[in-house]
């Protein structure tokens, strides 16, 4: 079979279906392929089954890019609003949870469902079980793809083939591969919104508190979210951990506030005040979990009666439970990430049109874009944005 087509773009997943929608709707001839047996899989596993498909407070400073003005345009262009409006129109009902996220009420099929209406009704095609074997260029915007459906000559490439996270999910680096193809550079890659894993003496200690959750403020590199720890069997994980996992290399310790929003001195001052015969570890068990409490007071704290403790002792406790530093051992990798961090870097990429400087007709959309947001919605949104920016241009 050979198709004839202006616009291919590869990957039917958030950014892919929103591109051919935008192109379709400018009378683009498009056809979407992916390799895998069914659309937007990550969408439909998103969000614990709900998609958190956006979030209200979206701006610039909540994605990490080594260039954090390059998602800016995209990010104005397509707003949250925009995404609502389409979610509306559709009647899929929503809910907002907390921080600005935005939730399905029932199930993230409706906004699968609703990217491919959308798509239909601009005449866009999706093909799924198609494998792309090599792409040429034979000339200025004309690329020829070698495919499992036959050959496919198009005048522009969108490549919105996603990050590496859950390779159990269809996710492969071939987008990076196509970016070398074609001379631009990948940046570094490597897992995000993650777990933090343990060994040694950490997670010996940790290790049997797993289940346990509480809220820290977790701070790396600069970076701090208030949110909520979950001690795991292999480590440490929970929102603040999955957002702090983004900044977090190898070898950094992480910090952790274990009584956020509370100046630890003088909380500890007004314990031993008010609970002068209170050991610590139950004055601690009143704001944080008994059995962790009661771990801290083992391993990392002395317990004492409160008023055993003099000023200088109570300052140490004091830092101690403020700037709590634990060591993680790494991450439990794209098997479990949300996201790919790194990716085809945006200094070759036009950032209101996401086309390559290089080679005029190429795109690159999506995660697979060296732009990737915090945990709550923020990924979709830059996945629509970056997705209506090409497909206005495509
Ligand atoms: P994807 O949606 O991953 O789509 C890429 C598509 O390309 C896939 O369909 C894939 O099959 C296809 N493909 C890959 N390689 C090839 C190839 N070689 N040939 C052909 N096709 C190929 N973000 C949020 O904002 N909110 C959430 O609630 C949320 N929850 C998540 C939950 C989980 C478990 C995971 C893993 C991620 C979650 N994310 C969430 C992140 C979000 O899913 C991604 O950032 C987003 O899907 C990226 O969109 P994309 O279109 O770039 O890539």
């Amino acid at each position: 079979e050979r198709i004839e087509t202006d616009v291919v773009v590869i990957g039917a997943g958030a950014a892919g279906l929103m591109c051919a929608i935008a192109a379709g709707a400018r009378g683009r001839r498009v056809l979407v392929l992916d390799h895998a047996n069914k659309v937007g899989k990550k969408i439909l596993m998103s969000g614990g089954g709900r998609c958190n498909f956006t979030n209200t407070g979206t701006s610039p400073a909540n994605y990490i890019s080594a260039n954090p003005h390059f998602c800016k345009s995209a990010l104005a262009r397509y707003t949250p609003s925009d995404f609502i409006a389409m979610v509306d129109a559709h009647r899929i009902a929503w809910h907002e949870k907390e921080l600005g996220q935005l939730f399905c009420d029932e199930s993230s099929k409706l906004i699968v469902r609703m990217l491919l209406d959308e798509a239909a009704a601009v005449d866009a095609q999706v093909r799924t079980h198609c494998t792309v074997e090599r792409i040429e260029r034979p000339g200025e915007r004309h690329f020829r793809l070698r495919t499992t459906l036959g050959t496919v000559e198009c005048e522009s490439l969108v490549v919105a083939t996603g990050g590496l996270s859950i390779p159990s999910m269809g996710a492969t680096g071939f987008g990076y591969e196509i970016a070398r193809q074609f001379g631009h550079a990948v940046l570094a890659t490597r897992a995000g919104l993650v777990p933090l894993t343990l060994s040694g003496k950490p997670l010996e200690r940790l290790q049997d508190l797993s289940g346990l959750s509480f809220e820290v403020e977790a701070s790396c590199n600069g970076a701090s979210f208030r949110n909520r720890l979950l001690v795991t069997h292999r480590g440490l994980s929970g929102p603040a951990i999955l957002q702090i996992s983004s900044y977090w290399q190898p070898g950094d310790a992480l910090r952790l506030d274990l009584l956020p929003g509370r100046d630890a001195l003088a909380w500890l001052q007004a314990q031993q005040r008010e609970r002068a015969g209170t050991e610590l570890r139950n004055v601690l068990a009143d704001v944080l979990p008994r059995r962790f409490a009661q771990r801290l007071c083992e391993v990392w704290l002395p317990s004492r009666p409160m008023k055993q403790y003099g000023p200088s002792q109570l300052q140490q406790v004091a830092t101690q439970l403020a700037d709590w530093r634990i060591t993680a051992s790494g991450t439990e990798g794209y098997r479990t990430a949300e996201v790919t961090l790194g990716g085809v870097d945006t200094d070759g990429l036009s950032s209101s049109t996401m086309m390559s400087r290089q080679v005029p007709g190429l795109f690159f959309i999506g995660e697979v874009v060296d732009v990737t947001g915090w945990l709550g919605g923020y990924n979709f949104q830059w996945a629509w944005a970056s997705g209506r920016a090409a497909g206005g241009a495509c």
